[in-house]
């Protein structure tokens, strides 16, 4: 009895998981009713297939060339409806979300190279610093870096963001690009 009651536990972890943490279904946007045209990208309407390819290009390419290459390229979800974007566990104000090095889940409100550079900065810090380890590093660094390098208009954004980007980028101005993770790394 004891055997399959553990049994029965250990099969039940990932559907709880599943259920409580859904930002785990980045893994597994299929099972959310999403289609995936390749590792890379999930959408909930095809029809926006290639808005989101630019897109992904695009901001790669800015992210990579301002602060490294991806270890992994990050998975990104492009939802066209905010019933897809709550289906990851998010929802508005909030624009896009970093999964830890999983992937990044957007939001209609986040279809821009703006927010999707922000949240792939947040993917190379995860990457680089460790998921858990970020959660310890001043915000100044943590969203400074991802305003900065999104090159943000910061309309509607909180003060403390603000601050964040102008001591990040007075930081990193004086520091130079090839000490920016080893530096980022003792913080
Ligand atoms: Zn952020």
């Amino acid at each position: 009895m004891k055997k399959v009651i553990i049994t029965l536990v250990i099969m039940a972890l990932p559907v709880a998981a599943w259920g409580f943490y859904k930002p785990m279904r980045v893994l597994a946007p299929e099972l959310n009713g999403l289609t995936c045209i390749n590792e890379k990208i999930c959408l909930d309407d095809i029809r926006k297939r290639e808005a989101a390819e630019l897109l992904y290009l695009e901001s790669a390419i800015v992210t990579n060339n301002a602060v490294g290459y991806f270890y992994n390229s990050p998975r990104a979800i492009f939802c066209a409806t905010e019933n897809c974007y709550e289906s990851f566990g998010f929802k508005s104000p909030s624009v896009a979300h970093a999964v830890g090095t999983s992937g990044v889940v957007i939001s209609p409100r986040g279809w821009s190279n703006t927010k999707i550079i922000h949240e792939f900065v947040h993917h190379i810090q995860a990457e680089r610093i460790g998921v858990i380890q970020m959660l310890f590093k001043p915000d100044w660094l943590i969203e400074g870096m991802a305003y900065y390098i999104s090159n943000d208009n910061m309309h509607d954004v909180p003060q403390r963001y603000i601050e964040a980007k102008k001591r990040f980028e007075k930081w990193y101005v004086e520091l130079g690009n090839e000490k920016l993770w080893k530096t980022a790394e003792n913080l």
